[in-house]
């Protein structure tokens, strides 16, 4: 067998090594980590350290350490580290050393030949300079690739047809955007736009920054000439960013920060999800603004994209995928761990020069959507049965995520929840695949805080639990065969579901709504107002957006009658109905 070629991402924040071993793709890890930090430094006695050793000792001694020296690359400059001095290629030599030296330990044999990985837009001279420093690390750089390119080989490499994709790449220290054409495993980049200068750091200082502005309104403590409470804060920011983006609040405790006056200073708080969405929504504008040059610039338009590829670790903030998905219509595909996409792509692509057959890299992802309904506005008007997504389509499985949801009225004793399957923004449009109640809530204002937590497994197995944050009361259910519902005929739409509630379709799910029913007593008017509904949504797909909004509107209000049993607004809102579907059908 030829020499293996190894991929290399050479990472502003982390870098990794990759290679194609019997068709799968490998990312090598030492020491149980995959990702090298891109720190390089002296340590005291005059040894050089790269990776997590050198990430540690920046906190400490920023003098005798280097960080993110991609941002140089290409630049006539020198890095001193302690009394030593360094180009911008031999500090990255040193990082592709390192990363040769972990593949020679894995393979157990030598290695000499690498793909190495550059972003789109790196000049000429920026791409010289990876390759000298490739050659310094006693590296071939057989070829070098941009970061889209080797994302894109990784989702689709085996894929025949011409395909529109956009690469939302955010790491640490850098923001890519851009929109390649993939057919047959060949990726051509039509344009590339970004910020060298914005990433999850910045998001992690605006976490500093309001947690330094919490110790001086509350403690009257400026903390930042304190290095090591400041590197104390800097590792507690990150880790409540990571946190966010599972869950909707973070608590941050940090005993024994400080010493004040002669008194230990201990920080506790919590933050929320939104409050840090808040911090960073004007990064994410300019990375939308970005995407939209790169498509300006692709002379596309957002429904000429067909698939949105996630890259970078900070794309695992929820955020981002929610605004990529509201402007594109399009699921983001995040599943092939984001940190590791480009070493991956990196990889494929030296086994592809080598002759190396290469295997379509396969994780086990969602296909569907669930989440829940909740109040809020649909199409510009207030509507009850707005979907909130929780788990995403094409998230890797296992997978557990939680959100907030607050009650809507001061008092409120109960909240029903549904979940719901599928995409559509109209929970009413997607199958329900299970509901239950949480009883008992305190009586307290509108607003009171219900933490829904969904964790789907690899057999489809949805637990699902509804904690009321103030008090702990939980709720769970367990819903067995959450990927069935589609499977057994594609159920898509509340009209199939409505309509097998009432017999019209011989369905497992016809079976199943029918066993929920199942001692409940229905009214004959609530009754007679469902299948009202049914006939209104079966009359859905042949009749103007008009007409379906105002049905809507008026399901809406039925089904809140129904549920508060106000049996005058009903009678009203049903009439309402009936003369629509009468102007329709007549
Ligand atoms: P990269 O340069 O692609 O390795 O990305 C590194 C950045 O991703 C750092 O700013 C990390 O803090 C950030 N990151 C990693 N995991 C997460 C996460 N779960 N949520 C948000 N940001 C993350």
């Amino acid at each position: 067998m030829n020499e293996i070629i190894i991929g290399i991402d050479l990472g502003t924040t982390n870098s990794e090594v990759a290679i194609v071993e019997q068709g799968k793709v490998t990312v090598i890890d030492d020491k149980g980590n995959k990702l090298l930090a891109s720190f390089v430094g002296v340590d005291e006695s005059g040894q050089i350290i790269v990776g997590e050793t050198a990430r540690n000792q920046y906190l400490v001694y920023p003098e005798r350490t280097v960080k993110s020296i991609k941002r140089l690359m290409g630049q006539n400059t020198q890095i001193k580290l302690a009394d030593q001095v360094f180009t911008p290629q031999e500090i990255s030599a040193i990082i592709l050393k390192q990363l040769k030296t972990i593949a020679e330990n894995y393979l157990h044999q030598p290695v000499s030949k690498a793909v190495i990985t550059v972003p789109a837009y790196f000049s000429d001279a920026q791409r010289q300079a990876t390759r000298e420093a490739g050659e310094i690390a006693g590296l071939d750089v057989v070829r070098m690739i941009n970061e889209p390119t080797a994302a894109a080989l990784v989702y689709d490499s085996a894929q025949a047809e011409s395909k529109r994709v956009l690469i939302y790449d955010l790491g640490g220290g850098t923001f890519d955007v851009s929109v390649v054409n993939i057919e047959s495993g060949v990726v051509e980049v039509l344009s590339s736009h970004g910020d060298n200068q914005l990433g999850g750091d910045d998001f992690d200082q605006q976490i500093i920054n309001f947690l330094l502005n919490q110790l001086q309104e509350n403690e009257q403590i400026d903390a930042r000439n304190n290095s090591k409470a400041m590197a104390r804060l800097t590792r507690a920011a990150e880790n409540a960013k990571w946190v966010l983006s599972d869950q909707p609040f973070v608590q941050i405790d940090e005993e024994y920060l400080l010493e004040h006056k002669g008194e230990a200073i201990h920080l506790s708080l919590e933050l929320s999800r939104i409050e840090y969405e808040e911090m960073i929504v004007d990064y994410i504008d300019t990375t939308m603004n970005a995407v939209h040059s790169a498509l300006k610039d692709a002379k596309l338009t957002s429904s000429d994209i067909e698939e949105i590829i996630l890259v970078g670790g900070s794309t695992r903030t929820p955020c981002i995928r929610e605004r990529l998905f509201n402007e594109f219509g399009v699921e983001p595909h995040g599943e092939i761990d984001a940190d590791l996409c480009v070493a991956m792509g990196a990889a494929i692509q030296a086994a592809m020069i080598n002759g190396q057959q290469v295997d379509t890299v396969l994780v086990d992802v969602t296909s569907y959507t669930y989440g829940t309904s909740a109040i809020g506005t649909l199409a510009g008007k207030d509507y009850p049965f707005v979907f909130a997504p929780i788990i995403h389509k094409n998230s890797v499985l296992p997978s557990r995520k939680t959100e907030s949801f607050s009650t809507n009225y001061h008092g409120q004793e109960f909240v029903d929840v549904s979940i719901y399957q599928g995409e559509d923004h109209d929970a009413l449009n997607n199958v329900k695949i299970g509901e239950f109640r949480v009883e008992g809530l305190q009586d307290v204002k509108a607003g009171n805080v219900i933490i829904l937590t969904l964790e789907l497994d690899l057999n489809g197995i949805l637990q699902v639990s509804a904690i009321e944050k103030m008090t702990g009361l939980e709720k769970s259910i367990t819903i067995q065969n959450a990927f069935s519902y589609t499977e057994s005929g594609k159920l898509d739409t509340a009209k199939q579901r409505i309509t097998s509630l009432f017999g019209k379709l011989d369905s497992s799910l016809y079976e199943q709504n029918e066993n929920e029913q199942e001692g409940q007593v229905v009214a004959p008017e609530v009754e007679k107002a469902y299948q009202l509904i049914a006939k209104a949504e079966n009359l859905f797909d042949n009749v103007s957006t008009e007409d379906k909004e105002d049905m809507r509107d008026l399901i809406g209000q039925i089904t809140k009658c129904i549920d508060s049993d106000k049996t005058d607004d009903l009678e009203n809102t049903v009439a309402q109905l009936k003369d629509i579907i009468y102007y329709l059908e007549s």
